[in-house]
């Protein structure tokens, strides 16, 4: 993994992008779900001038997906809120949005999970709320396993974070000792988060996919591939659009 990366925002037409500098070839654009942010991924060494040129040129695209995305999460909140539709450790909630003054927050009621929304409040504001709930949990989580799992593996990592990822489940930087779980996995069986973080702690052991790293695997989490087809068939169509 690339580690020259380097984040700044752009701000084209009311549309606000977040431009991901990195080492490629071509510049990429993705709309990302649920909210409809803009991801840019350009070259090192393209120019501002040039990205805001391509960028333009996809405002109707880029547009046209956001839309799609905000109707997506008005159509679940709407009146029939109470169709299953949020993912907390493999199980399904319903929505209930709930309008009141003072901080948007989340609570798990019941089978629910209760949106509190100020009056008028934005899909971002919605995303927001969620994303902070999940981050919440899957942090509570992994505090409890990763103690448990240092000392049963006799490895220590520098530092656990969660972000969004779009193509892995975790990743460990096997130099700098830090790992990175994706935020999905909070929406996952809870098995499947046990299963990232040993696969990216046994990564301190042993760097890459080999036999050396399947028999630590086997040694330290015996049924890891019954869990790891969990997590694939767990895995819900993330709602992503992309084009490049
Ligand atoms: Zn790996």
């Amino acid at each position: 993994m690339p580690n020259t990366k380097m984040i700044t925002q752009l701000h084209i037409d009311s549309v606000c992008l977040q431009l991901h500098r990195k080492s490629i070839k071509n510049l990429y654009i993705r709309v990302l779900a649920p909210d409809g942010q803009v991801h840019i991924s350009a070259p090192l060494r393209m120019s501002e001038a040039t990205i805001r040129g391509v960028v333009i040129e996809r405002l109707p695209w880029i547009k046209k997906q956001q839309l799609k995305f905000s109707q997506a999460i008005s159509q679940t909140t709407s009146t029939k809120n109470t169709e299953p539709y949020y993912y907390l450790w493999g199980r399904a909630y319903g929505i209930k949005i709930i309008e009141h003054i003072g901080k948007q927050h989340l609570r798990i009621c019941d089978d629910k999970l209760c949106l509190y929304l100020r009056p008028n409040s934005s899909i971002q504001d919605k995303a927001l709320v969620l994303d902070v709930f999940y981050r919440t949990e899957l942090k509570n989580q992994l505090q409890k396993m990763l103690v448990d799992w240092q000392v049963i593996m006799d490895v220590s990592a520098s530092s656990i974070g969660v972000k969004r990822m779009r193509t892995r489940w975790g990743s460990c930087n096997t130099g700098t000792k830090k790992i990175w779980l994706n935020l999905e996995l909070a929406k996952k069986p809870i098995e499947c988060l046990e299963y990232v973080l040993v696969h990216e702690l046994a990564h301190l052991l042993e760097p890459s996919h080999n036999h050396r790293f399947k028999a630590y695997m086997s040694h330290f989490l015996p049924d890891w591939q019954t869990r790891k087809a969990l997590l694939n068939a767990a895995s819900l169509a993330h709602q992503q659009a992309e084009e490049s």
